[in-house]
């Protein structure tokens, strides 16, 4: 049987961070994923300025930098009327060390730590490699891990559930995912079209409200993403079909968007839900394994790393210091499960309603809300410190 202190189960950008954080602190650890590789899909695109600080605290943000855009101002954009409110992080450059949003793909940072953990002298990743069963103890975990040929055993002293929305570890647990899923679908388009020949001023992160069709335009280094919603009783054979590409780009670009190719087109549920708990024992969740929200704001993922990070500070002080565990991984699990439901699940319902209020009227209500916040100085300030994350590690500190 093998033997590490902490294994992780996923290789996403949580369970990646988690990994490379634990090793740097000297702590053994051994990564599964699934798959042959970080899945190079096309989700998160939005680093905020707390998750850039702590990248740069692990030495990862001189080598992520230069793979993604800086964005330190990002637009509603209400698409009927033209009209453009900006917001600026530079506002805010006295309390936030990197006033960006740096634009840059989820598995570029997997990929980048994976290579860095390879060559870890206290780390070991294995590719193929599912996590099936576990079982715990007072002393430790034991986690199966099933491999292309064979079953691995490994016995910890932790196990950290970072293996996504659809966490078996969760579900063999029994921890409920409460909350709900939005009835429509999202339809997410990339193109290499350069359409801010389009729109006047169109900065690299854009949320497009409307009553009819509300959409996000967001730049990454390689292409451009559009976000629309999508009818529940339409097909994703439809959703993925040109006829429904047409009706999107010609809608947004007229004759050219008919033309235009695309990379990816990809149809998906949004939930918004968190787990009853993030602790069972010696097994932590993380990530989209404990919780799920709305793409509108780019918190997700970032939200996956500030988890990982509040738990290695745990978990090194259990492991190098011989603190006591339980307070301490209790303590995780009320800070970050508030921080989800206190901040992320509102936030990004709210950041949705703004977005596709559904009629004339509350659309003219929710501009006004909107400049109203634009135009006062401290409503402007808190605002971005909201969106930005910063406000919510402020209130992670605060819980006891
Ligand atoms: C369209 C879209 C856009 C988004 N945009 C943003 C954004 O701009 N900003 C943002 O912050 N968030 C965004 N998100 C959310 C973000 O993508 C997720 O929150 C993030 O990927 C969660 O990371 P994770 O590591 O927890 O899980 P995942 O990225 O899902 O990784 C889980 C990993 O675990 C592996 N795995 C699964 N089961 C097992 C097992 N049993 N054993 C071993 N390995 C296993 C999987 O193969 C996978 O590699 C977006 C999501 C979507 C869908």
């Amino acid at each position: 049987m093998k033997r590490t202190q902490v294994i992780i189960a996923g290789a996403g950008p949580t369970g990646t961070i988690a990994a490379y954080a634990l090793a740097q602190r000297g702590i053994d650890v051994l990564l599964a994923e699934a798959q042959p590789d970080c899945p190079e899909d096309m989700r998160a695109s939005t680093f905020h300025p707390p998750t850039l600080e702590m990248l740069d605290d692990l030495g990862l943000l001189s080598a992520i930098d230069p793979l993604g855009l800086r964005a330190p101002v990002y637009q509603y954009r209400n698409r009927r009327s033209g009209e453009i409110m900006e917001f600026d992080l530079t506002e805010v450059s006295d309390v936030l060390k990197y006033p960006y949003r740096l634009q840059c793909e989820q598995w570029k940072l997997s990929r980048l730590i994976c290579a860095r953990l390879e060559a870890h002298p206290h780390a070991e990743l294995l590719y193929n490699h599912r996590a099936i069963h576990f079982s715990q103890a007072s002393s430790g975990v034991v986690v199966s891990l099933e491999g292309p040929h064979s079953i691995t055993e490994v016995q910890a002293d932790y196990l950290i559930a970072a293996d996504g929305a659809n966490s078996l570890i969760r579900k063999w647990l029994g921890i409920t995912f409460d909350g709900f899923t939005w009835p429509e679908k999202f339809l997410t388009l990339t193109t290499h079209l350069a359409i801010e020949a389009y729109f006047h001023n169109l900065a690299y992160v854009n949320y497009v409200a409307d009553a009819a069709e509300w959409c996000v335009l967001l730049r990454v280094p390689s292409l451009w993403r559009i976000l629309v919603p999508a009818l529940e009783t339409d097909s994703d054979i439809y959703l993925r079909s040109d006829e429904k590409k047409q009706a999107v780009f010609g809608g947004l670009f007229g004759a050219d968007g008919l033309q235009a190719e695309t990379s990816h087109r990809t149809v998906y549920r949004v939930h918004q839900r968190v787990a009853q708990t993030f602790r069972a024992g010696r097994i932590l969740l993380v990530g989209d394994a404990a919780h799920l929200n709305n793409p509108l704001g780019g918190l997700g993922m970032n939200c996956g790393i500030h988890d990982a990070l509040n738990l290695v500070d745990k978990l090194t002080a259990i492991l190098k210091e011989n603190a006591d565990p339980d307070p301490l991984l209790d303590r995780y699990n009320r800070q970050r499960r508030a921080v989800m439901t206190d901040f992320v699940q509102r936030q990004t319902i709210r950041n949705k309603h703004f977005i596709e209020a559904g009629t004339e009227e509350a659309q003219r209500l929710g501009q006004l809300q909107m400049q109203a916040v634009l135009a006062n100085d401290a409503a402007r300030r808190n605002y971005l410190l909201q969106q930005s994350m910063y406000n919510s590690l402020q209130m992670e500190k605060a819980i006891a």
